[in-house]
């Protein structure tokens, strides 16, 4: 897959570049990632990206012309096939796991940073897509475009090894994970449930899966809803909503 990002400040995505699953990735060409300064295609000596909001108000707003420029240099990078361009944007779609799913299957990417007041409206015209990370306003696209980056490159063929690691997670299976134990058994003497150290591998599917659902039900109930289980994931969620609520 091929990312590139369209930024006023390149050295953000340096820790995507040094540390963890992705940096690894990077090294090993399953993705490839690119990061442009916008300041490079700036016309002027000063390499200003930038200017006031015809109409008047606060703040600055990003020039079209650099964008536009920077994205017609990063498409003849590969002429054959067509980027789906998104802008991180407050005002775009949710990033939920269902996109993050469609996106990883795109195999090329253009994310554009914004940052001030935004972006001149006249580059929307080249955008697939606005895509935002949540209902609240940061100041800049760089963190929202790490956060896509990041979900949308666990899905990428060989970055994560495990290949049932990242379908078995919460929002993928039904329910939200169950909770996770490690080494020491036993911790401020709170140990940890003796089932999963039985090796009866029935016995704890059957745990993890009742686990499963009462977490889902503590902490995102409104999941549970409209949802086809089975007779056995039902009798579960039974149990977990009778013994929950003689809490
Ligand atoms: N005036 C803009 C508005 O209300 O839509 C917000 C501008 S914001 C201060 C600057 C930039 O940060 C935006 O252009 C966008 O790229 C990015 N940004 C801010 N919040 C975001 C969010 N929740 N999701 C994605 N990008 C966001």
């Amino acid at each position: 897959m091929r990312i590139d990002v369209i930024t006023i400040f390149p050295k953000i995505f340096n820790s995507i570049f040094e540390y963890g699953v992705i940096s690894r990735a990077v090294k090993n060409n399953k993705i490839d990632l690119k990061v442009w300064d916008l300041r490079d295609f700036a016309y002027d000596k000063h390499r200003t990206v930038d200017d006031r909001p015809y109409g008047g108000g606060c703040g600055m707003v990003l020039k079209p012309e650099p964008i536009i420029r920077a994205i017609r240099k990063i498409k003849k990078e590969k002429d054959m096939i067509n980027p789906w361009i998104i802008y991180l944007s407050p005002q775009g779609r949710l990033l939920e796991q269902k996109k993050v799913l469609e996106l990883y299957k795109k195999d090329w990417l253009i994310l554009i940073c914004g940052r001030y007041e935004g972006i001149d409206e006249r580059v929307m015209k080249f955008v697939d897509e606005e895509i935002s990370v949540g209902n609240y306003i940061l100041t800049g696209g760089e963190i929202p475009a790490m956060v896509l980056i990041d979900s949308v490159c666990r899905y990428v063929k060989g970055v994560i090894k495990r290949r049932d690691s990242k379908y078995k997670e919460s929002f993928l299976s039904k329910f939200l994970d169950y909770p996770q134990y490690t080494r020491p058994y036993s911790y401020m003497n709170i140990k940890v449930p003796k089932i999963l150290l039985s090796g009866n591998h029935k016995e704890i599917y059957l745990y993890r899966l009742k686990e499963a659902i009462r977490n889902t039900y503590r902490k995102k109930t409104e999941l549970l809803t409209n949802l086809k289980l089975s007779k056995l994931e039902k009798k579960f969620l039974e149990e977990v909503i009778k013994e929950e609520d003689l809490k």
